[in-house]
């Protein structure tokens, strides 16, 4: 069975063969985060799906190196320094901290290598060079440095927009529009305005472009001018991968990544949860409402490619998955009495057929939400299997064998064990269903005109950190407030 990966480049399921000749190692490049705050549960979309993928390859056998730049410098984090009265630098370092913080929360695992732009400046600069020499690249009076588009005939390749429409991408400058030949001309390489971050070049003093930077540390980090994986979210097709390719095919002459894969966004109330429209949600924030399991189970849901939306009806039915597989697998540890052997599974004609449904789902463009399927078969079986073992008529054979499974697939999404909330999750099973409990007294008593008692339900609760929400469909709960 063939792992296939939906490729943005040809627009179908393309079956994955990596460049290696010996076809193990895998390079892998996911554009990171820009360190200017912290990153939302959108963005966190895009490392978990990513992080999914990667240990998918690994499970199949392949040696992934796999690489996800830090852009620590960029407009955004010189505006926002200057808000906070403090060093672009030392901004882009808070921020850096706090996304290694938030990614170990989700259990997403560290990159191979997370390549900072300011390090790479100078193989930037040899980058740039190496364009103007092959004249796909010019400097204009001010000092910045510009890709001309009309140099590369294969421009628009990825994202198949028409000139017309790419120019509606585009941000009118006017300085801008003066400086360029031509209006889809992009900034390889920007040059300083007084007091910001600025490295001398042959150009005068600048900084990189962030298309280039990714073009850059792509080719450096991975030792190699095309690489296998590269991926992103949805809206970095347009412009920034685009312009990757062009600037490094323009430049080696070689194809720069061939597989191109592009997560679908997270959405909120209809709309794309994003920074600049302000309707985010930190890691911190969602943290004190929802454990760490229910949030990476929620993320991995819905197949990659798909809209995912943030509402509370999603994010409740994956703290009952996650809490009912959670319990299956402690109780099947409990009547073991052992941990199971980890390649246990394999002993079990049910558990290797559970298996090759998982591994079908996964090779097929690792649809999560098809693997999710066996794994709540799995998690009846087990439950089944374990309810018999404790009767004395079961096969505690087959009880380890599925738990070990069990385990395997949880390996295999990130919704590992030590995701789960600290409290005993049968424990915060039952104070849920007191507070469905309360809810329902509470609009008995309103019903019956009981409002005093009502509202000291209320109240008592929202002491309790548990909040009320009413509306005509009915009164929902949230932890926090
Ligand atoms: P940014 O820090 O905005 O450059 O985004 C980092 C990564 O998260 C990129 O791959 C984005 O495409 C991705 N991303 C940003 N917002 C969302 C969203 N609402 N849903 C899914 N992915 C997103
Ligand atoms: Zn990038």
């Amino acid at each position: 069975m063939t792992l296939r990966i939906f490729n943005s480049l040809t627009r179908r399921k393309d079956d994955f063969v990596p460049l290696d000749p010996d076809g193990r190692r895998v390079s892998f490049y996911n554009c990171g985060p820009t360190v200017y705050g912290p990153f939302h549960i959108g963005n966190a979309r895009n490392f978990v799906v990513v992080d999914v993928m990667r240990r998918w390859l690994e499970h199949l056998g392949y040696t992934v190196h796999f690489v996800q730049n830090i852009t620590d410098v960029d407009d955004k984090i010189i505006a926002r320094a200057a808000e906070e009265g403090i060093p672009p630098g030392q901004l882009a370092e808070k921020y850096t901290k706090l996304f290694f913080e938030h990614i170990a929360l989700l259990g997403v695992r560290p990159a191979d290598e997370h390549p900072r732009a300011t390090q790479y400046v100078e193989p930037m600069i040899a980058l740039v060079e190496r364009l103007i020499a092959g004249g796909h690249a010019y400097a204009s009076e001010d000092g910045s440095v510009w890709f001309e588009v009309r140099s590369f005939a294969d421009y628009g390749k990825l994202s198949r927009k028409n000139i017309d429409e790419m120019r509606q991408g585009e941000r009118v400058d006017e300085e801008q529009q003066r400086l360029k030949r031509n209006a889809l001309d992009f900034c390889l390489w920007k040059a300083a305005k007084p007091g910001e971050p600025a490295w001398d070049s042959p150009w005068g003093k600048g900084r990189p472009g962030w298309h280039l930077e990714c073009s850059c540390m792509a080719m450096k980090c991975h030792h190699a001018e095309t690489i296998d994986i590269h991926s992103g979210g949805v809206d970095l097709q347009f412009p920034h991968h685009e312009n990757e390719i062009a600037q490094s095919e323009a430049a080696t002459g070689r194809p720069f990544a061939r597989y191109w894969i592009h997560n679908g966004f997270l959405n909120i109330d209809g709309e794309k949860m994003s920074k600049s429209l302000g309707n985010f949600k930190t890691i911190d924030a969602l943290l004190a409402l929802y454990d760490a399991l229910t949030l990476r189970h929620f993320l991995v849901s819905a197949s990659y490619r798909r809209e995912l939306d943030f509402t509370q009806e999603n994010l409740e039915a994956a703290r009952k998955a996650t809490r009912r597989y959670a319990e299956a697998r402690r109780e099947a540890a409990r009547v073991l009495g052992a941990e199971p052997a980890a390649d246990a599974w394999k002993h079990s004609a049910r558990a290797r057929e559970l298996e090759a449904r998982f591994a079908e789902a996964m090779n097929d463009d690792f649809n999560t939400a098809q693997a999710l399927a066996s794994l709540f078969d799995l998690v009846t079986d087990l439950n089944t299997v374990r309810t018999a073992v404790e009767r004395g008529a079961g096969d505690r054979g087959e009880l380890e064998a599925l738990a070990a499974l069990l385990d395997l697939f949880r390996g295999i999404l990130g919704t590992t064990a030590n995701l789960e909330p600290a409290e005993e999750a049968g424990l915060s099973d039952i104070s849920g269903q007191l507070v469905e409990l309360l809810i329902d007294v509470r609009a008995k008593a309103r019903r019956a005109k009981m409002f005093e008692l009502a509202d000291d339900i209320r109240n008592r609760l929202s002491g309790m950190g548990i909040v009320l929400e009413d509306s005509p469909a009915g009164t929902k709960w949230k932890r926090g407030g």
